[in-house]
């Protein structure tokens, strides 16, 4: 494959060097490399933060508060828009029925991810999650995600460092990127509108890394984003991470197309994973790349080959269930196909919120 114009001999130099390749070069892998290079890359990059045999999980579930939505992503199975049929708005009681069962199944994380509902105040949100964190001070909670934290401040005609204080003050630890998809303002425009600018994005994660608390970053491929806007997300992400950091960790998944206006047909597991290894090769400033079990089931457990070196077990998430996405409890199963393929996979607690070394003992 190399040839004598090929930039492979200086990129694998670098890696191995630790050193960072320039975007270029990650287009270029993208286009020319075969898989077993972007394996053999990653692990340099992997092998920087990771034990090459060692990957950790815990199981965690998603839970909904509201599918009631006025984003109307395109790419979205999940929303019903106000007062129509089906929409619903989960109560600390009805939260906490679901907390019980996630428990009982050995979880101790809870991820919770909603729609843009226009009532939901950040004080309703600081309310909600301060009876809930009372309940549960054993379980670690992701409470928003960033972009329900941007739309609930903006109704709620607050200031993104207003917003966070009042869910600091409540006890909030984390607000973790989930609903990032594509950080691309050209895929904004064609599939969110609504939703937020990619600077805007960027503004709201800011304020909340630099009030203390932990978030993290996400990403979505397969709907019809082009490579470029695909590497303008990891860009824009890496250098979001020079500037100020804060972000533990990065998880890619693949979109489902079934129940959407958008439709389309999944990508394979094969392109998954080469973008997966191209991640892990690009983003050298995030610790821990993690693999998608909700979207890729088993075959999720090969991203551990591809770079990546952490996972969840799921045992629910709405959103893409009504997409297409099935989950399987079957927690064995998909940690002997990651000891199939020569790993040792350790159940983790919650990470600490980077920075700050009180977290450690909370989370
Ligand atoms: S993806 Fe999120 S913001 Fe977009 S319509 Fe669905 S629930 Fe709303």
């Amino acid at each position: 494959m190399a040839t004598g114009l090929s930039p492979l001999p200086k990129i694998r130099q670098t890696l191995a060097a630790g050193g960072r390749i320039p975007t270029a070069d990650a287009h270029w892998l993208w286009q020319h490399a075969d898989d077993d290079t972007l394996i053999e890359l990653a692990g340099l990059v992997r092998a920087r933060y990771h034990a090459p045999d060692v990957a950790t999980w815990l199981i965690m579930s998603i839970i909904n508060t509201t599918n009631v939505c006025v984003a109307r992503c395109d790419y979205c199975a999940f929303y019903v828009l106000p007062k129509k049929p089906g929409g619903y708005l989960l109560n600390a009681d009805q939260i906490s029925e679901r907390i019980d069962d996630l428990k009982n199944l050995g979880g101790t994380l809870i991820g919770f991810n909603g729609g843009f509902h226009p009532k939901l105040r950040i004080h309703n949100y600081a309310e909600i999650f301060s009876t809930l964190r009372k309940r549960y001070p054993e379980m670690s909670f992701y409470e928003l995600t960033v972009a329900e934290f941007m739309y609930s401040c903006k109704v709620s005609q607050l200031s993104y460092d207003e917003g966070v204080a009042i869910l600091k003050a409540a006890g909030t630890r984390w607000i973790t990127g989930g609903g990032a998809e594509v950080l691309e303002d050209a895929f904004r425009r064609r599939h969110s509108p609504l939703k937020y600018t990619v600077e805007d994005y960027y503004d709201a994660q800011r304020a909340i890394v630099e009030a203390g608390l932990g978030s993290t970053a996400t990403m979505v491929i397969g709907f019809d984003e082009t490579i470029d806007e695909r590497l303008s997300h990891l860009e824009r992400l890496r250098r979001f991470q020079d500037e100020v950091g804060g972000l533990p960790s990065f998880l890619c998944w693949t979109y489902k197309p079934y129940n959407t206006d958008l439709g389309g047909d999944e990508i394979t597991t094969g392109e998954y994973l080469r973008w997966l290894a191209l991640c892990r090769i690009y983003l050298d400033n995030v610790p821990h790349i993690r693999t998608s079990v909700l979207t890729q089931n088993t075959d999720a457990m090969l991203g551990l080959k591809y770079g990546a070196d952490d996972f969840d077990l799921p045992t629910e998430d709405e959103v893409t269930q009504k997409a297409g996405a099935t989950i399987s409890l079957e927690f064995e199963r998909i940690l002997d196909a990651a000891r199939a393929l020569g790993f040792s996979p350790q159940h983790r607690p919650a990470w600490p919120i980077p920075g700050v070394a009180s977290a450690a003992k909370a989370e």
